[in-house]
């Protein structure tokens, strides 16, 4: 294949969690999808767009998602032009590679988190540097200065489940040298948020995804809150007419019924004190998690027995052949009733 960027030729790419397609006759817990619907405002807002002749979708969509930016920025409380949206926050994860990392230049994240960074990177031919975590939970042998182009720290951690201190993150951000990309993916469903950093430190970005909270994964809606600056860049080497007309609708209305996600997260929240409490009483070990996930470890350390044993009972779960997590399984939140059913086939494996 002559024709193909070495690079290109050679990478192997991202493989995602499983889709089957008898998707409804699984407990599907091993994507971290919301297993609850999205807001009913929603899917009005959608109908609506659509109109009854799709009448509405011969038109492009607004180039910049103006509305969508004026109404994050107001739910987070920043100025429209500290906001970008973004086809699924994939989209501008990979756009800040693009913009910040040239070819053979750095960039680093936590092992384990989000593996897509470093496929992002190699399109893009930048150099990929991981770092470890202690058993505090800090990063291993972070240096005083990291100098790469950007550092992404996935907080609440994925597929581990806690979330980085304010503190110390602010710390990171002081000794990184370029971009400290703060994938909040999960931060809905946390305790607290590290928002308030984009505002403090001239060098953090957070992305946020309406992929998991707001049950949207099938949208594709991102974005990411940074400096103007930075949000002026990310605006010119995006596609310009990144979001359809219906993720668009999608989106004002979900992030206006922050009733209905904060009701929804703290659904998912209970369930996961509960389905952690549970498994600790059968003799599994489980971090405390910050996310719509928990991250299990069964008594006899063997992940892939537990994930055939419920897979071969239409249960998917995510287990990761990575010799730092072979050990245990990342278990998604689905609903109180999915998780009874799946605490009742895992005490059946034993
Ligand atoms: C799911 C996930 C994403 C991707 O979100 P999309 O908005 O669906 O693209 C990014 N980062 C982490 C850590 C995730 O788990």
């Amino acid at each position: 294949m002559t024709y193909l960027r070495p690079g290109i030729a050679a990478m192997k790419g991202y493989v995602p969690g499983f889709q089957p397609d008898d998707i409804a006759s699984w407990i599907k817990l091993n994507t971290n999808e919301n297993s609850y619907p999205p807001s009913p405002k929603v899917v009005e807002a959608i109908i609506k767009e659509l109109g009854t002749d799709g009448s509405s979708l011969h038109t492009y969509p607004s180039a910049s998602s103006g509305m969508l930016r004026e109404v994050a920025g107001k739910l987070y409380g920043f100025d429209p032009s500290w906001v970008i949206m973004a086809n699924g926050s994939d989209e501008v994860l990979n756009n800040l590679i693009r913009a910040c990392a040239a070819e053979g230049e750095e960039i680093a994240f936590v092992h384990p988190s989000y593996s897509y960074y470093a496929t992002l990177a190699e399109i893009q031919g930048a150099r990929v540097r991981t770092y470890g975590l202690t058993d505090d939970f800090r990063i291993a042998n972070f240096p005083d200065r990291y100098e790469g182009k950007i550092f992404f720290l996935t907080t609440p951690n994925a597929p581990l489940g806690p979330a980085f201190s304010l503190e110390y993150i602010e710390e990171l951000a002081q000794r990184c040298a370029g971009l400290l990309v703060l994938d909040e993916t999960y931060a809905d469903f946390a305790d607290r948020d590290a928002l308030e950093l984009v505002k403090k430190m001239g060098n953090v970005v957070v992305t946020r995804s309406l992929s998991k909270s707001y049950a949207l994964a099938g949208m594709r809606i991102g974005l990411a809150i940074a400096r103007p600056g930075v949000i002026a860049a990310l605006d010119k080497i995006r596609d310009h007419y990144n979001l359809d007309r219906l993720a668009q609708a999608a989106c004002v209305a979900a992030l206006l019924d922050q009733d209905y996600l904060r009701e929804c997260c703290s659904k998912i929240r209970k369930t996961r004190e509960w389905f952690s409490a549970e498994l600790r009483t059968i003799g599994y070990s489980v971090i405390p998690s910050q996310g719509n996930y928990v991250f299990v470890t069964p008594p006899d350390r063997n992940g892939a027995r537990v994930y055939d044993g419920l897979y071969s009972r239409k249960i998917l779960v995510r287990h990761f052949s990575d010799p730092v997590l072979c050990h245990g399984l990342r278990i998604s939140i689905g609903t109180q009733q999915q998780m009874e059913r799946t605490l009742a086939v895992l005490k059946e494996i034993g």
